[in-house]
């Protein structure tokens, strides 16, 4: 038998999980909490077994449907963004649960989340596998996010995981005062995009490039 299965994926992803957390630190990542949370969140359990041993690789996988779970170095990074200055927030809303690692993530850092995703077994999975692990203060919902979830709005933070061309107005609308929304904002060229509210002002700032499956409208059955 092989030994790595008898040791167990628990002891051989320590050494994998400080290699990419030492990654992420030398590609500019600086928020240590966010980094603790990266390095014991088990990624492995957000992807097919078949690619379990690759889930502590700084690099994006596919989840089916044609989309990805996010790049460990990706979600850090727009977790960082989101938080700013703030150890917690009060509530965020993520569009694009995909297999919901992002939305595990948050989930350490904020009150409650809100997920919201367009493609149904999507997030069937994503809602089973955020049950079983205990996280319930993340609400997966089925809905395209270009509406974004108006009924438990405004939210401190908002976090889009896919790309579209321009900001959905429902998403700046549901934008608390003082609100946070990190987005990867474009079409074949994408910018990492943060966006500030104060008052009625958006405040926009163009931050590194992305590459991102494309913001589609509609649910996907
Ligand atoms: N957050 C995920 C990344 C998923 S990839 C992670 O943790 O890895 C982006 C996801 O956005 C895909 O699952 C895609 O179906 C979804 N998506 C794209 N456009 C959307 C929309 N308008 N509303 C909701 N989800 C959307």
């Amino acid at each position: 038998m092989d030994t790595r299965q008898l040791v167990g994926i628990g002891m051989t992803s320590q050494r994998t999980r400080n290699r990419l957390l030492q990654r992420l630190r030398d590609s500019g990542i600086k928020n240590e909490r966010v980094l603790a949370i990266i390095g014991s969140t088990p990624r492995h359990l957000f992807v097919e077994e078949a690619l379990a041993h690759r889930a502590y690789e700084d690099t994006a996988l596919p989840i089916g449907y044609g989309q990805t779970i996010s790049q460990p170095y990706t979600v850090a990074r727009m977790t960082e963004i989101l938080l700013g200055d703030n150890e917690r927030l009060d509530k965020v809303l993520e569009i694009g649960t995909g297999c919901g690692y992002q939305a595990a993530v948050l989930s350490q850092l904020v009150e409650q989340v809100y997920t919201v995703e367009r493609i149904e077994p999507l997030y069937q999975k994503a809602r089973a596998r955020l049950r079983k692990l205990g996280m319930h203060n993340v609400d997966a919902n089925l809905s395209d996010g270009g509406w974004g979830l108006a009924s438990n709005g405004p939210y401190q933070g908002i976090l889009v995981a896919a790309a579209p061309e321009v900001i959905p107005p429902s998403l700046l609308e549901q934008l608390a005062d003082g609100g946070r929304m990190v987005l990867p904002l474009g079409g074949e060229t994408q910018k990492l995009t943060l966006v500030v509210r104060q008052g009625d002002e958006f405040v926009t700032e163009t931050l590194e490039d992305a590459l991102f499956v494309p913001f589609l409208s509609g649910i996907q059955h």
